[in-house]
């Protein structure tokens, strides 16, 4: 299959187009704070409880808050039913979510707390991780968590021998490479940034200008999700 035809790729977007993103803050009741993203054909949800006592107690730490994401794909997110249960790949994305988040929630104001944040990807179709941290970030927003900005992210790569934003999945498995990033929209400072694949340092510096591009997008969304809610609110 050709990824790239007439300047269009498989599903039809330009090289700059994300594809569709809705994100809802807050559909859950008992949770602290929640977001619901659709993307593409990503479906999730993101669950955050605390800033509460950290539990068992040798994990707390005396200065700050612990950030515990968890990462979680659904068995029928994936068309081969996933074994259930935390994988490699999981934990590796549980652990960059963590970090993401933790450089801008205000840690400090917390000490020996944790907050949870649980990451369930319903329905998979590449770039579930920027989907992930994306949700989990508007639902840390809903929490009332305080951060110094709404982390965003999102990615871009090559496919068909072209620098795109926001790789869909056969972009990804037959793609030359894959760049998913995270920054805090106010300042750009990246939260995360991966790689796979190959790709010389001048398309490396495109992709990367692409993706902080698509992630200004996705931040403006994500605070009319916000916006929307707290709408709602002040209304009933
Ligand atoms: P990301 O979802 O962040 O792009 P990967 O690059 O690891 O993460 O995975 C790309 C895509 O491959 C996923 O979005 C999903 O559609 C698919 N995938 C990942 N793990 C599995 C799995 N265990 N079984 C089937 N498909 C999977």
């Amino acid at each position: 299959m050709e990824l790239m035809k007439d300047g269009k790729r498989t599903d039809g977007r330009k090289r700059d187009e994300l594809r569709p993103i809705k994100i809802e803050a807050g559909p859950l009741y008992r949770a602290n704070g929640s977001c619901y993203l659709e993307w593409g054909g990503n479906k999730v949800m993101a669950a955050v409880y605390g800033p509460k006592e950290a539990i068992p107690r040798h994990i707390q730490d005396p200065r700050k808050a612990i950030i515990e994401a968890k990462y979680n794909m659904a068995s029928f997110s994936v068309s081969d039913r996933k074994r259930p249960g935390p994988d490699r790949r999981s934990r590796e994305i549980s652990k960059i979510t963590s970090e993401a988040l933790e450089n801008v929630v205000l840690v400090e104001m917390f000490p020996r707390a944790s907050i949870e944040v649980e990451i369930e990807i319903l329905d998979a179709d590449a770039g579930t991780r920027c989907a992930g941290i994306t949700a989990a970030a508007v639902a840390m927003a809903d929490a009332g968590i305080p951060m110094r900005d709404i982390p965003v992210s999102c990615a871009a790569g090559k496919a068909g021998d072209t620098v795109v934003l926001d790789l869909v999945g056969t972009e990804d498995m037959k793609g030359q490479a894959d760049v998913p990033i995270a920054i805090a929209p106010r300042t750009d400072d990246i939260l995360l940034l991966q790689m796979d694949g190959h790709m010389t340092a001048e398309e490396i510096d495109e992709a990367l200008e692409l993706a902080i591009h698509g992630c200004h997008q996705i931040a403006e969304m994500q605070k009319e999700a916000l916006m929307t809610k707290y709408k709602t609110f002040e209304e009933e």
